[in-house]
C-alpha cells in the first residue's frame, strides 16, 4: 500500500514559493503579510496557529498575531476584521476556527474581505469556487487535491466518495474534485447505509471527525482512502480511519498524523502568496 505522506508534497510547495517570492521581492515589491487571528483558549487551536506562524517566518513572509480572549464580543471582533481589511499592509486574514459558541463563524468569517480570504471561508470565496473562478481555495481540501497530483493519483473518470460536508472540507472538496472530473458523491450524517455506501467507491475522502469511525477493511480493495480527520487520544494523534489492515486491503492511505495536516499550513502559504501576487496584478 502506498502511504500518501504529506510533507514531501508540502516541501515541494514550499520550495515553490520560495523561487516566486525570490522573484517578487527581486522586482521590488514587499514579502507577504498574513494576519492569523485566535479568539479564545482552545488548545488545539494555539498549536495551529503556532505553526502557522513558524511557516511565515521560515518562508520570510510577515506575520501578526491578534490573539483576543474569550469573552470577545462580535462587535470587537468585527472591528478587528475591519482594521485588518482597511490596513494595506496586510495580504492575507485568517479566521481560526473553531471560535467561542457565542460568536457566529459563517458571520464573522464573511467579514474577511474576499481579497484577503486566505482560507476561503467568506461565500464570495465559495461562489468563486462553486463557479470555477476560485483565486485560492480552502487550504485542507486544496492540499488534498495537491496530494493526489504528486502521487499521480487521478479522479478523472472516476467515482468517488467525499463523507463530510462541512464548508472547509466537505463541500469545498466536492467542487475541487468536480473540476478534475471526478463523479462525486457527497455523504453525511443523514445518509443511510454508509457502510454499504463506501464499498461502491474508488476514492473515498473522510472528514466527518470522528475518531476510527471507519475501519481500512469496511472499504473496497484497492480503494484510495484519504482520512481527513485529527484527534488527540492518550495515544497519540488518530484519524477517522482505523488503518489496521490497510497494508494488504488498501491501494493507498494517508496516515494520521503526516499526511494532510502538514499541507493545510502550506496551502495557507500558498494561497498568501497567491493573494499578494494578485494585488500587484
Ligand atoms: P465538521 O464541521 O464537524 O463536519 C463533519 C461532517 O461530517 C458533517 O458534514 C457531518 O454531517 C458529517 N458527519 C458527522 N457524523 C456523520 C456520520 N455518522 N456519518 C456520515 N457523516 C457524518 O468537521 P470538519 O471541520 O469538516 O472536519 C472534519 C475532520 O477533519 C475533523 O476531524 C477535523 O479535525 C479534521 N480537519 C483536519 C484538518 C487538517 O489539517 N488535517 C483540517 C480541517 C479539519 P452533517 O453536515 O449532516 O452534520
Amino acid at each position: 500500500m502506498l502511504q500518501l505522506k504529506g510533507k514531501p508534497v508540502a516541501e515541494s510547495i514550499y520550495s515553490q514559493i520560495k523561487a516566486k517570492l525570490g522573484a517578487m521581492l527581486n522586482a521590488g515589491m514587499r514579502s507577504p503579510h498574513l494576519a492569523v487571528i485566535l479568539v479564545g483558549e482552545d488548545p488545539a487551536s494555539k498549536v495551529y496557529v503556532a505553526h502557522k506562524q513558524k511557516a511565515c517566518e521560515t518562508l520570510g513572509f510577515k506575520s501578526s498575531f491578534i490573539k483576543l480572549s474569550e469573552t470577545t464580543s462580535d462587535a470587537e471582533l468585527a472591528q478587528k476584521i475591519d482594521e485588518l481589511n482597511t490596513n494595506d499592509d496586510i495580504d492575507g486574514i485568517l479566521l481560526q476556527l473553531p471560535l467561542p459558541s457565542h460568536l457566529d463563524a459563517k458571520k464573522m468569517s464573511d467579514l474577511i474581505l474576499p481579497s484577503k480570504d486566505a482560507d476561503s471561508l467568506t461565500a464570495t470565496s465559495l461562489g468563486l469556487l462553486m463557479s470555477g473562478r476560485q483565486v485560492v481555495s480552502s487550504c485542507t481540501p486544496a492540499g488534498i487535491i495537491e496530494i493526489l497530483k504528486y502521487y499521480k493519483l487521478s479522479v478523472a473518470n472516476k467515482n468517488v466518495l467525499v463523507i463530510g460536508r462541512s464548508l472547509i472540507v466537505g463541500l469545498p472538496l466536492f467542487h475541487l474534485l468536480t473540476q478534475e472530473n471526478a463523479t462525486v458523491t457527497v455523504a453525511h450524517s443523514k445518509t443511510e447505509n454508509l457502510k454499504e455506501l463506501v464499498k461502491n467507491f474508488d476514492f473515498v475522502f473522510v472528514a466527518v471527525g470522528k475518531p476510527h469511525f471507519l475501519k481500512a477493511t469496511d472499504f473496497k480493495k484497492d480503494t484510495v482512502v484519504i482520512d481527513v480527520g485529527i484527534h488527540r487520544v492518550l495515544s497519540g494523534l488518530i484519524g477517522d480511519v482505523d488503518p489496521t489492515g490497510a497494508e494488504t486491503h488498501l491501494k493507498a492511505l494517508s496516515p494520521v498524523p503526516g499526511g494532510v495536516g502538514p499541507m493545510t499550513i502550506a496551502m495557507l502559504m500558498k494561497n498568501t502568496y497567491s493573494l499578494t501576487e494578485k494585488k500587484h496584478h
